[in-house]
């Protein structure tokens, strides 16, 4: 039995990375790929935990080896997702969750059409701002962009299998869990 893609999109602020982590601890068979990025890494991040922190020459260097499966760029910086280990994992009959962006949920659909696409929704604009702005890792500027974006990436979304409203965390990962467990069969 193959492995299978779950992606988890949101827009920043909607409590992905959090959902993310709880899955990871309550679904024995899931792995989390770690992507490459340009971006700098924020205060917490570690290399090669977090992200693979590189530069725009290595970038385009596994651009140009085909060591990524997707890439885009994405609130100014680019991001992609490492081939080879992902590719193991495939063998190895593993869940996968890839925590990517829209462009990168099309790609990874358009390659493998049995991946399952989950959207991780904010309960609101509102509650996006508050969360963004109380999050505090990111400038007013930056906030200001992931806003503008959110409500891009939101209105991109529709080709998602499966949309998850983030308004209690318990119940979020719950529905999130139920999705995999019920498509990895
Ligand atoms: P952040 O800078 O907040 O860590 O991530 C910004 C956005 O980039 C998030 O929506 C995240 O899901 C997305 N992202 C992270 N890694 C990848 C990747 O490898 N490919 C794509 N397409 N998007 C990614």
């Amino acid at each position: 039995m193959k492995g299978m893609f779950f992606v988890i999109s949101a827009p920043s602020g909607a409590g992905k990375t959090t959902v993310i982590k709880r899955l990871m601890r309550e679904l024995p068979n899931a792995v989390l790929s770690v992507s490459a990025t340009t971006r700098s890494p924020r205060k917490d991040e570690q290399e090669g935990a977090d992200y693979f922190f590189v530069s725009e020459n290595r970038f385009d260097e596994m651009i140009k080896n085909n060591e990524l499966l997707e890439w885009a760029a994405v609130h100014g910086a680019r991001y992609g997702t490492p081939r080879s280990k992902v590719e193991k994992w495939i063998e190895e009959g593993k869940t996968i969750l890839l925590d990517i962006d829209v462009q990168g949920g099309k790609s990874v659909k358009k390659t493998f059409n049995n991946a399952v696409l989950v959207f991780l929704m904010p309960p609101s604009k509102e509650e996006l701002a508050k969360r963004l702005a109380l999050r505090g890792t990111d400038k007013p500027k930056d906030v200001k962009l992931r806003l503008k974006n959110a409500e891009k990436e939101i209105a991109a979304s529709d080709f998602y299998d499966y949309k998850v409203v983030n308004d209690d965390l318990d119940k979020a990962v719950n529905e999130a869990k139920r999705i995999i467990l019920r498509c990895s069969g």
